[in-house]
């Protein structure tokens, strides 16, 4: 049985994962469950699954886990619990489903102890790919997509050449707001938060409406698969069931396709190398009836814009997107700033930043982190 820990069992991607597991009994055990602040969930999930370690992020939640004995050992919470229990001897894959930055410092811990990372979380791979890729390399470790893009392409490179692959099309569904028609100025946080085809957490349906999610992506997907940004093209594709395609050397494309349903790529991740029996509903391709494809318009969405932009000049800067992207969000959910001001925010910041284009190291890009955070909190309250 392959052991697991799930970094945020108790957001989208981490239930769903639990989901995948009780569909596949024998086959895998649960040794380690980390929550953000949900500890009535966690609670349930521990009593179920019975791992050997847990961890609560917010120690102010933790009311609901006092109650009784789990038989298990309490890490400490905050990125100290993730951290340890991403790198503990008794953990074969981790599963890091964890929303923003915070997953940087447990990512970079399984890697150093050479797990197995089913990553679902893009941020860290946007603030330092390159690197964590070289860690990765370094240690023996392995990192397998769980996003679906990603996961698509992982998929369709299998058994071909790394030199044969000539361009992705990386697919986007456009978010909330692709049909929409007149300014984007006054739209409602609700409105941002109902993405067309995925259910999702908060943050990353709001950088679905604004396409930052996809830029994100793309910087993710230049590093897990070693390309260059102009290798890497965006298609918006409103129907999610071409989940992206690569184009290979002989012009051949092949592109992976199923409905939008996040438990396919996180079974792939987990029991991969091997291939599972179904636990989604399978494809109607005369259901669907047809799939559109179009360019993505980089006015309307500056967002994707600012993250090709940031993918290009390399160095810290995608740290810096990410950071006031980050910011720039949870100001938006707060009602602080309106929706096209996330980009002016994330704009305003990459501006300001004055970065060499040398690859930072761990530690400086957590520098450029923290630098970007506060300029992105200033840019927030003087639009
Ligand atoms: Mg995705």
């Amino acid at each position: 049985m392959k052991r697991i820990a799930i970094l945020g069992s108790t957001g989208s991607v981490g239930r769903n994962a639990l989901r995948v597991v009780d569909a596949m009994p024998g086959r895998f055990r649960v040794v380690g469950l980390a929550a953000h602040s949900n500890g009535g969930l966690l609670s349930r999930q521990v009593l179920r699954y019975k791992p050997a370690m847990l961890s609560l992020f917010e120690t102010a939640a933790s009311e609901a886990l006092k109650s009784r004995p789990y038989g298990c050992r309490r890490l400490g919470s905050g990125v100290e619990g993730l951290v340890e229990m991403a790198g503990h001897p008794d953990v074969d894959l981790v599963l890091i489903g964890l929303v923003g930055g915070v997953g940087f410092a447990p990512l970079l811990a399984a890697l150093r102890a050479g797990k197995t990372v089913a990553l679902a979380s893009k941020e860290p791979m946007v603030m330092a790919g390159a690197q964590f890729m070289r860690e990765a390399k370094r240690w023996g470790a392995r990192i397998i997509p769980v996003d679906s893009e990603p996961s698509a392409i992982f998929q369709c490179i299998q058994g071909n050449p790394a030199t044969a692959i000539r361009r992705v099309l990386l697919t986007a569904s456009g978010g909330a707001f692709y049909r929409r028609r007149g300014s984007l100025d006054r739209v409602r946080v609700a409105e941002a938060l109902r993405h067309p085809t995925w259910k999702m957490g908060r943050k990353i349906t709001i950088d679905s409406a604004t396409l930052m999610n996809k830029g994100f992506e793309a910087i993710e997907i230049m590093h897990l698969f070693g390309l260059g940004h102009e290798a890497i093209e965006i298609v918006i594709h409103p129907q999610s069931i071409v989940h992206s395609a690569v184009e290979f050397s002989d012009g051949a494309v092949l592109a992976q396709m199923a409905p939008p349903d996040m438990r396919l790529p996180i079974q792939h991740a987990l029991a991969y190398p091997e291939r599972a029996a179904a636990i989604v509903k399978r494809l109607d391709l005369a259901a669907v009836g047809a799939l559109n494809f179009s360019r993505p318009d980089f006015r309307r969405f500056p967002c994707l814009a600012l993250a090709r932009e940031a993918a290009a000049t390399g160095g810290g800067m995608p740290a810096v997107l990410n950071a006031a992207d980050e910011v720039a969000v949870d100001a938006f959910t707060a009602g602080r700033i309106r929706f096209t001001q996330l980009a002016r925010v994330v704009e305003k910041v990459m501006r300001a930043f004055r970065g060499g284009r040398g690859l930072p190291s761990f530690s400086e890009v957590v520098e450029i982190d923290q630098w970007a955070r506060r300029q992105a909190q200033e840019a927030c309250t003087r639009l």
